[in-house]
């Protein structure tokens, strides 16, 4: 058994995800707010525990293992993620294996061409004449040519192959293109053209100063997306970089100060006028990854936020807009780390505010900014009718709720005390308003497991037995097996699948989490095997995290095929069969979610899950379609 495997076995999924969330019973599932997309009415996040998955059917309509959740969740990447299981767990996984030359050959490729990416666009920005109109919009925005040059901003041309061709003629491939998110796939039509069209470009840096990828804004009046960024990938992973910091980050060191701000634009005029210690997030909520980051640099953060609209809760949504105020709580658990918010004025960005008069935002970040645990205080208090003592009582119990996080707890009395102050009540009667402390394992559970979890464990076993394991993780399984046995087997089932206007195999592809990371490493080798590298299993075992072997190991105990040419056709075949098996299975919850929703009375809910069984009907037809087509050319071949 792998060691991924081992640690979901030992960990109860619910366990795991009710830390972060409250689960309400919802027939053989248990239901929540989706963490991950702005979920508040009806709860659209389901766990399993037969299957010990998860899954959104709302905005991501995304899912996966207890491993993929915390990952997720917490920002982490593969190895970390499992290693934070693994001390819940009580496993032990072995050390990881540092990067060989292999692996870092393929990251230099791909970091040298997203490096002359970014001066492909930005030479276009300069010099195209189709460029004019986005010349006009920088000029517009008042920017000095030294600061377009410093940031390196660009343009994309309005056209669908213009980026690919300019790179296909340097000899980088399409799968180097996708790779490196420069180019997109249409998922109904299957095929690939140029992410970013007619946009202005902003090249995102990690803090080393390596390109890893990039920001687009439309030049179009009603363009949507407003903002395009590059794809989640290994490099550019959005919840682990600050744009600016590389920039910044000794001007951060020299002020003992961050600031933290929302757009490109914003960092780009603080740096212009002087102001070098303000970054940005990457249009996700600050994580703890990014703090931690940052708290290399400084220990004292201020967070700024654009001008509440209407008072009350506003300025906390913004907030929570703003980071993940959880993990904010933790982060501040280290003495002296200081994180203080700043508001805006009405109508003012940090962009508007700092062009117009640089010394008043100074002035602003150093008088107005307020610790978080008085931003709570005032945000929730804003509007409060101070002589209604529900509504009084409700602030209070939702302010404590949330200093209730803070971690030193000298800290939070403070807080408390301020608070009866300011409410006129007892510290005492603030206290009871508390909500029951959930007890949260973080310690290792090693040699401690009690008796009564031991039966639990026993119980959830049993219940696994009983389930029949989902059809398709044995032909994922077999896939990944014939890949390591056969390396330019993938690029074959690509093409096959293309044939029959299918998208190509991602990721997405595959249930667990493990697999999904080993997916990345396979198809990169059967790309070079392409290109004539073949890469040994063994040599691809020395390439490969500890954990990620002993996945390998587990696939090597399974049988290999005999090659042949009908091995990729049986291979493509055996995707489809899998896909339309999930396509199936996700269409029979969702018609459940209709009826629930019918039965409710909840118009948008049923609306939005008919759509999407529609949606999943379509997809079902064009698989089968695909299937059929592959039979025929198939024989054909023959
Ligand atoms: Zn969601």
């Amino acid at each position: 058994m792998s060691i991924a495997q081992e640690i979901k076995d030992r960990l109860d999924i619910v366990d795991v995800i009710s830390d972060y969330l409250p689960l309400k019973r919802s027939g053989r599932n248990l239901s929540g707010f989706c963490p991950f997309h702005n979920n508040t009415r009806t709860p659209a996040f389901y766990v399993s525990p037969e299957r010990q998955s998860w899954k959104c059917f709302g905005a991501c309509a995304d899912g996966g293992d207890v491993i993929s959740f915390v990952m997720r969740r917490e920002g982490l990447d593969f190895r970390e993620a499992l290693e934070l299981l693994a001390q819940r767990a009580g496993v032990e996984i072995p050390a990881y294996n540092p990067k060989t030359p292999q692996d870092a050959a393929v990251e230099d490729r791909l970091g040298d061409l997203l490096e002359s990416a970014a001066d492909y666009f930005h030479h276009l920005l300069l010099y195209a004449p189709e460029a004019e109109e986005a010349r006009q919009y920088v000029r517009s925005r008042g920017l000095y040519k030294r600061t377009v040059e410093q940031f390196k901003l660009g343009f994309s041309l309005d056209s669908f192959d213009a980026c690919r061709a300019h790179f296909e003629g340097q000899g980088y491939s399409n799968y180097d293109l996708l790779d490196a998110g420069l180019l997109t796939e249409n998922e109904e039509k299957q095929r690939t053209y140029d992410r970013f069209r007619n946009r202005l470009m902003f090249p995102i840096w990690d803090a080393k100063g390596k390109v890893v990828g990039f920001g687009a804004r439309t030049l179009e009046k009603d363009g949507v997306p407003k903002y395009l960024n590059s794809p989640q990938t290994d490099m550019f992973d959005k919840s682990r970089l600050l744009y600016g910091l590389n920039f910044g980050k000794r001007d951060i060191r020299e002020a003992r100060q961050a600031v933290i701000v929302e757009g490109y634009m914003d960092v780009i005029r603080a740096h212009e006028r002087g102001f070098k210690n303000v970054i940005a997030q990457m249009g996700t909520a600050l994580t703890e990854h990014q703090l931690s980051l940052l708290k290399r640099y400084s220990k004292q953060f201020v967070i700024a936020l654009d001008a509440d609209e209407a008072g009350t809760n506003a300025a906390l949504q913004g907030l929570r807009r703003a980071v993940d105020l959880d993990g904010l709580m933790r982060v501040g658990k280290e003495k002296n780390t200081d994180i203080r918010v700043l508001t805006l004025p009405d109508g003012y960005d940090p962009d508007d505010l700092i062009l117009e008069d640089p010394s008043r935002w100074a002035r602003l970040v150093q008088q107005n900014a307020v610790s978080l645990g008085d931003f709570v205080i005032q945000a929730l208090l804003t509007g409060v009718d101070l002589s209604d003592s529900t509504a009084v009582a409700r602030a209070a119990r939702e302010i404590i709720t949330i200093l209730e996080k803070l971690p030193d707890p000298a800290e939070r009395d403070a807080f408390i005390h301020k608070l009866a102050r300011k409410l006129n009540t007892s510290e005492r009667s603030l206290r009871q308003l508390a909500p029951r402390k959930r007890k949260i394992a973080k310690e290792p559970q090693r040699f401690v497991r009690s008796e009564q979890k031991q039966a639990r464990l026993a119980q959830l076993k049993l219940n696994r037995q009983m389930v029949a394991p989902l059809a398709t993780e044995p032909l994922e399984a077999n896939y990944l097996r014939q890949a390591l046995e056969y390396p330019e087997l993938m690029v074959k089932v690509d093409l096959q699948l293309q044939r029959v206007s299918q998208p190509i195999v991602t990721r997405e592809d595959f249930t667990n989490t493990e697999d999904q990371a080993l997916w990345n490493h396979l198809r990169r080798r059967s790309v070079a095997a392409g290109r004539g590298q073949v890469v040994t299993i063994s040599e691809l075992c020395d390439s490969l995290d500890s954990v990620l072997v002993s996945r390998i190991e587990t696939l090597l105990g399974l049988s290999a095929s005999k090659q042949g040419e009908q091995l990729a056709a049986r291979m493509t075949h055996s995707v489809l069969n899998w896909r339309l098996d999930k396509v199936k299975r996700h269409l029979s919850e969702v018609k459940q979610l209709v009826d629930e929703a019918q039965a409710l009375g909840n118009a948008d809910d049923t609306e939005n899950y008919s759509f999407r069984c529609q949606e999943l009907t379509m997809m079902i037809y064009s698989i089968n379609q695909a299937k059929h087509g592959l039979s025929s050319t198939a024989l054909r071949e023959d």
